[in-house]
């Protein structure tokens, strides 16, 4: 079974109950666990913490774009992830769009925000005895990223794990934006990002099971203040799960107004789309449904003749 964990469900102004975007979603047993991270929004490793997930735990990280809100803890998760290292982990590989690589390099390059503690931590006696304790060897690596900036298509293709990301349409060209399709052995999820309905996504979502998207306001709000554009409301959300044809939509990136009147928001979207609805909470997680079945005989295979036992 697999989780959709959410961290951030919010926009760029902070409340009590949302701040951000930020996702994991979690496949495997007790016996191993597979976590793909989506965004890096304001206190999401702290979020982590609380659930006891370290960013160590995390080998995939995809932005969906450079909007703050979407990525400001990401110094936070890198430093983190770099100081609690041993050296044995894998490197931590981040996908996101153009600019991704200058935004990492700015934080933990040589000349990066970062660059001084990186350079404490390393030489201080005291920082090399606490890395000495936690298993790890001197001379004290740094950080072991590789940053992939992608484009429309399929970043990773590998066992149990398959991405496809689509360009979508929020506020370009000031930020490019990706909405990530994830297939793992019993999922198949789209984040949207920040889009408004685009036929991007809705391609990318076809066949899908799982739909988290973002949904602004109730889209009468939207439009009573004009801000329908670069973005997704109610209806806008109802209708992407309609034409993706997925079973669960999850509504994300929220504001005060749908988290207070929650229940006329699965309502309206109810209305459209007549599949499980979640308005989802932070540190909350959701159980994920399993893909449908893909078909026995593809359109244009051959069909290979039954086997009847006795
Ligand atoms: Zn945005």
């Amino acid at each position: 079974m697999s989780r959709l964990i959410v961290l951030c469900s919010g926009g760029p102004v902070p409340n009590a109950e949302r701040f951000g975007s930020a996702y994991i979603l979690e496949t495997g047993n007790r016996s191993g666990k597979m976590r793909v991270m989506v965004d890096c929004g304001p206190a999401a490793v702290y979020k982590m913490a609380k659930l006891g997930i370290h960013p160590l735990e995390i080998e995939h990280l995809f932005l969906t774009h450079h909007h703050f809100d979407h990525m400001a803890d990401l110094g936070t998760f890198l430093m983190t992830r770099w100081d609690h290292s041993t050296g044995d982990e894998s490197p931590l590989q981040i996908y996101g769009p153009a600019n991704t690589g200058e935004i990492v390099e700015r934080l933990i390059g040589e000349k990066g925000a970062f660059s001084f503690d990186l350079h404490a931590r390393t030489e201080h006696p005291l920082s090399q005895t606490m890395h000495s304790l936690r298993g790890g060897s001197l001379p004290r690596p740094g950080p072991n990223v590789n940053v992939h900036e992608i484009g429309p298509g399929i970043p990773v293709d590998e066992p149990g794990l398959r991405v496809t990301a689509a360009a979508t349409e929020h506020v370009q060209p000031f930020h490019e934006s990706f909405a990530y399709r994830i297939e793992t052995a019993d999922a198949s999820v789209v984040f949207t990002g920040d889009a408004q309905p685009c036929d991007h996504v809705v391609e990318l979502g076809r066949g899908a099971a799982s739909l988290v998207s973002l949904c602004g306001n109730f889209q009468s709000k939207l439009k009573e203040r004009g801000v329908e554009q670069g973005q997704t409301g109610t209806l806008g959300a109802a209708e992407l799960a309609v034409e993706t044809g997925v079973n669960q939509l999850f509504l994300v990136h929220m504001s005060t107004d749908l988290t207070a009147r929650r229940e006329q928001a699965v309502v309206e979207v109810s209305e459209i789309f007549d599949g499980e609805v979640v308005v989802t909470d932070e540190m909350e997680s959701y159980e994920l449904v399993m893909p449908r079945q893909q078909p026995a005989v593809l359109p244009g295979a051959v069909a290979r003749p039954h086997i009847v036992r006795h």
